[in-house]
């Protein structure tokens, strides 16, 4: 019997249990929050990442571990595999935690990126602004996530502004100014690499966010195969710098038909949540193929897809469980705004068909807007 640990017990981590389940697994999480969803019905180990004496018993409990949550503590991370086999590795960890690493990496491999600077004071505030260009973003180096820790400038005059906002934090987590980039369009390419290097990618996904959250996605997108291939090759190469072990993301900006990454994910993603029932094996499940080394699955799409996220509540279920082709996953958390608590992933064979459906969805709850961009992309 393997235990897979997973440090973190949010829905990754429950997406991840449940995936598991079929393949014989067991699993373990930590996490501090008592509440943790995938604690529902996943054993807890409730306790700081930084309690040595828990992450002792994590070790001596499970065979191999990994994350549902990127910002674990990198010496926590390292700590353990010292004990027991972590992937990703905790050097793939670190680098995804910063931003500044991250972008200088992509920038060393070769990976488009919007032009950046790192700022420490105000007044390197100042010097990026002229270096960057403006209108910019502020971003907070670490710890960032669905838009927070994050400031728009748009004119001179907004410096002072974005300073007062993030200036405090420029000590603890360090700050990076970031060109903004008017995109056409946000795309991911969710991928997987094994133990042994085979590198797998799933079909292109074209995201929709609002207020820095992701609200939409479709898969496949419907992009140029030039494009198509610069963006795997991209993620590939970002994987194999790092001898990445596992399911992860890169989230890429299309600008005048290139593309510039933004940031990845070290581990599965929301933007990867259609594969679920989209694809012919689910991210969760690839992802745990790669980090027990066991031969990774087609990462071919089933037909058409489109994940609705549901941000702070859960719309009305039937809705979506009245749908040939649709399929509802409710995390069970508790309802706060601005919280991830649920998605629904919406398939079919066709794009017509799946246009159609959204379409109904979209009506008989009120979010049109939602719906909008997704159908105007399937109708194109
Ligand atoms: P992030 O936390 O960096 O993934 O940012 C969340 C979202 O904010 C992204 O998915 C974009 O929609 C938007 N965003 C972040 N950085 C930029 C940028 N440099 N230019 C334009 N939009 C951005």
């Amino acid at each position: 019997m393997i235990t897979v640990g997973i440090l973190g017990g949010g829905q990754l981590a429950r997406m991840m249990a449940l995936a598991g389940a079929p393949l014989g697994l067991r699993f373990l999480v930590l996490d501090s929050a008592a509440d943790a969803c995938a604690a529902q019905f996943v054993p807890l180990l409730g306790a700081d990442y930084r309690d040595e004496e828990a992450l002792a018993e994590f070790a001596r409990r499970v065979d191999v571990v990994t994350f549902d949550f990127e910002n674990v503590p990198a010496e926590s991370a390292e700590w353990l595999a010292r004990r027991v086999p972590v992937f990703p590795n905790p050097r793939a960890l670190a680098v995804a935690q910063d931003r500044l690493a991250e972008k200088s990496l992509f920038r060393e491999l070769g990976i488009g990126v919007p032009a950046f600077a790192a700022v420490d004071t105000r007044e390197d505030l100042g010097r990026a602004a002229r270096e960057v260009g403006l209108p910019a973003i502020l971003k907070t180096r670490r710890l960032g996530y669905d838009g927070k820790g994050q400031f728009r400038i748009r004119a001179e005059q907004d410096l002072d502004a974005a300073w007062a906002a993030l200036g405090a934090q420029a000590e603890r987590v360090g700050l990076l100014l970031e060109a903004f980039v008017p995109f056409e369009r946000e795309v991911s390419v969710v991928a997987v690499r094994g133990r042994d290097g085979e590198f797998r990618a799933y079909p292109l996904t074209e995201n929709w966010h609002e207020s820095g959250i992701l609200a939409a996605s479709l898969a496949p997108a419907a992009v140029d195969d030039a494009l198509r291939e610069a963006a795997l090759a991209a993620a590939r190469r970002v994987a194999e710098a790092l001898d990445y072990v596992g399911v992860f993301a890169l989230e890429l900006f299309v600008r005048d038909g290139h593309l510039l990454a933004n940031e990845m994910a070290p581990r599965v993603h929301n933007s990867g949540h259609w594969t679920i029932e989209g694809a012919e094996v689910s991210q969760f499940e690839n992802h745990l193929r790669a980090v027990l080394g066991l031969p990774l699955g087609s990462t071919a799409a089933r037909g058409v897809s489109c994940m609705l996220n549901w941000i702070g509540a859960l719309p009305e279920r039937d809705v979506v469980l009245d749908e040939a082709g649709g399929h509802w996953h409710d995390y069970g958390k508790s309802p706060r705004e601005g919280r991830k608590v649920g998605h629904a992933n919406l398939r079919a064979d066709r794009a017509a068909d799946l246009a159609e459906a959204l379409d109904r969805v979209g009506a008989a709850l009120g979010r049109r807007a939602q719906v909008a961009a997704p159908i105007a992309r399937l109708r194109a």
